[in-house]
C-alpha cells in the first residue's frame, strides 16, 4: 500500500535537478523560517467559490494520498491549507522526502499561495531517520558547513520542486505575478504598551489586506534592517511605534527616502523634540515638532481637509476616530508649502483631555510632505485605533496610495 502511494507522488512531481552547480540555492526566508509566497492573478471568469475549488483540485492532484486539503473559514475569506510532500534524489542514491505546508488563500483578485515549515527526511541504507525542519540545515549550509555533499542537491530540489508546483498551479488559477510591492513593517516592543498594542493590531491588519491585495509586507523589532542593503528590497518603509535613534539607520532612511522609497508613519513614529537631534526629519516631517497632547487617550472629532486625495476619498467630511493620543505641534506643518494636510483635529473637541489637556489651536493629524513619498497619520496609541470600518479604509488606502506606480 505504502509503495503504491509513494509512487504515485513520484510520477506526480517530476523531480528538476537545477543545472547551476555552483550557485548558491536561492530559498527564500520570513522571519528566520523557509518561507515561499506566490501571487496569481485570479482569472476574470472565476468566482471565489470556483478558486477555492481549482485550489482544492489542484492539490488532489499534486499530492495524492497526502491528508486532505483543509477549507479554513475565517471572517470573510475562505483559505486552502494543507500538507505537501515531494522527493528529492540526491548523491549516492540517497533520497529525501521534503514535508511542507501548502496554503493557498484567495484575496481581491489574487491568489496568495505560500509553502512554509518544510521539514526533511533522508532515506539512506541502514539508518533511521525522521523528519526535521529544514532550516538547522540550512542555516548550516549558508554559513559553509554543510553537512553532506547532499545538501546543495537538497536544497536545489527544494527551489525547483517548489516552482514546479507553483508554476502548475497557474492552469487552474491564473498567471503568476510578482508582488504588487514590498513593505517593510518596523516596531519596537520595549516602549510603551499602549503603543507596543497598536503595532500587533496594525500588523494584524496588515497582514490581512497584503493577502487580499497582493503584497507582501516584512515586519521586524530589529532596527538594524533599516540598513541601505535590506532596503533595496523594498518600496515602502512603514514605521509603527518608533522612529531610529542611531546615525546609520537614519542615515540610510534619509538615502531610501531620497531615492523615492515610501515612507508611512503612526503616532510616535512621528514624534521629535529638542532632544531627538535630528533636523533632517524635522523637516522631512514639514517642519512639525511635538508641542502637546491629550491625556488620557479619546476618541475625537476629524475634519477631513479633502475628500477627493486618494488616502481620504472614502471617509466622509467628518467622523469620529477611535480613542488614540493626540499630539499638537509647534511649528504647525500646514504653514510649510510643501505639507498636503489631509485630516485635522476639529475644535469642536476642545478642552480635549483631563490629565493633559488640549484647549485650542490649529491641530493636522494627517499630512503628507510633497517633497517626498510619505504620509503621517497621528493615530497609533492603544488597542481601538482599528475598529473604525471608516477610519479602516483610510489606512488601506493610505498604503495603495503610496505605493502606486
Ligand atoms: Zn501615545
Amino acid at each position: 500500500m505504502l509503495k503504491k502511494l509513494l509512487f504515485a507522488i513520484l510520477i506526480s512531481i517530476p523531480f528538476i535537478v537545477s543545472a547551476q552547480e555552483n550557485a548558491l540555492p536561492s530559498i527564500p526566508m520570513r522571519e528566520h523560517i523557509v518561507y515561499y509566497e506566490k501571487f496569481y492573478r485570479i482569472r476574470n471568469e472565476l468566482s471565489k467559490q470556483q478558486v477555492i475549488s481549482n485550489a482544492m483540485q489542484w492539490f488532489k492532484g499534486a499530492f495524492p494520498g497526502q491528508p486532505a486539503p483543509i477549507l479554513n473559514k475565517n471572517e470573510q475569506s475562505a483559505a486552502v491549507n494543507g500538507t505537501g510532500i515531494f522527493k528529492v534524489n540526491t548523491t549516492a542514491g540517497n533520497y529525501y522526502w521534503l514535508r511542507f505546508k501548502v496554503s493557498m488563500i484567495p484575496g481581491d483578485g489574487i491568489l496568495t499561495f505560500r509553502i512554509y515549515n518544510v521539514y526533511e527526511k533522508p532515506i539512506e541504507k541502514g539508518i533511521t531517520n525522521e523528519f526535521s525542519k529544514i532550516e538547522y540545515r540550512w542555516w548550516d549550509y549558508r554559513n559553509g558547513y554543510p553537512w553532506s555533499a547532499d545538501d546543495k542537491p537538497l536544497f536545489n530540489g527544494l527551489d525547483s520542486g517548489v516552482n514546479a508546483l507553483s508554476i502548475s498551479l497557474e492552469k487552474k488559477i491564473g498567471k503568476l505575478q510578482p508582488p504588487r510591492f514590498r513593505a517593510l513593517a518596523l516596531y519596537s516592543t520595549n516602549v510603551e504598551a499602549d503603543h507596543v498594542d497598536f503595532a500587533y493590531d496594525a500588523i494584524k491588519f496588515y497582514n490581512k489586506l497584503a493577502v487580499e491585495k497582493g503584497f507582501v509586507i516584512d515586519t521586524t523589532s530589529n532596527w538594524e534592517k533599516l540598513n541601505d542593503d535590506n532596503l533595496k528590497n523594498y518600496q515602502l518603509v512603514i514605521w509603527l511605534n518608533e522612529f531610529p535613534h542611531n546615525e546609520a539607520e537614519r542615515r540610510s532612511f534619509e538615502k531610501f527616502m531620497s531615492n523615492g522609497g515610501a515612507w508611512l508613519g503612526f503616532h510616535v513614529s512621528g514624534y521629535n523634540d529638542k532632544d531627538t537631534h535630528w533636523p533632517w526629519f524635522v523637516d522631512f516631517m514639514g517642519g512639525a515638532v511635538f508641542y502637546n497632547n491629550n491625556w488620557p487617550p479619546l476618541p475625537a472629532k476629524m475634519i477631513v481637509d479633502d475628500n477627493k486625495h486618494p488616502v481620504t476619498k472614502d471617509l466622509p467630511k467628518t467622523y469620529t476616530a477611535p480613542i488614540n493620543e493626540w499630539y499638537g505641534w509647534k511649528p504647525n506643518p500646514r504653514d510649510n508649502k510643501d505639507v498636503k494636510i489631509l485630516v485635522t483635529l476639529a475644535p469642536s473637541n476642545y478642552p480635549l483631555g483631563k490629565k493633559d489637556v488640549i484647549r485650542d489651536g490649529d491641530i493636522p493629524v494627517v499630512w503628507t510632505n510633497t517633497k517626498y513619498k510619505m504620509l503621517y497619520m497621528n493615530m497609533g496609541h492603544g488597542d481601538m485605533n482599528l475598529t473604525s470600518a471608516l477610519q479602516n479604509r483610510m489606512f488601506e488606502d493610505a498604503i495603495l496610495w503610496l505605493c502606486k506606480k
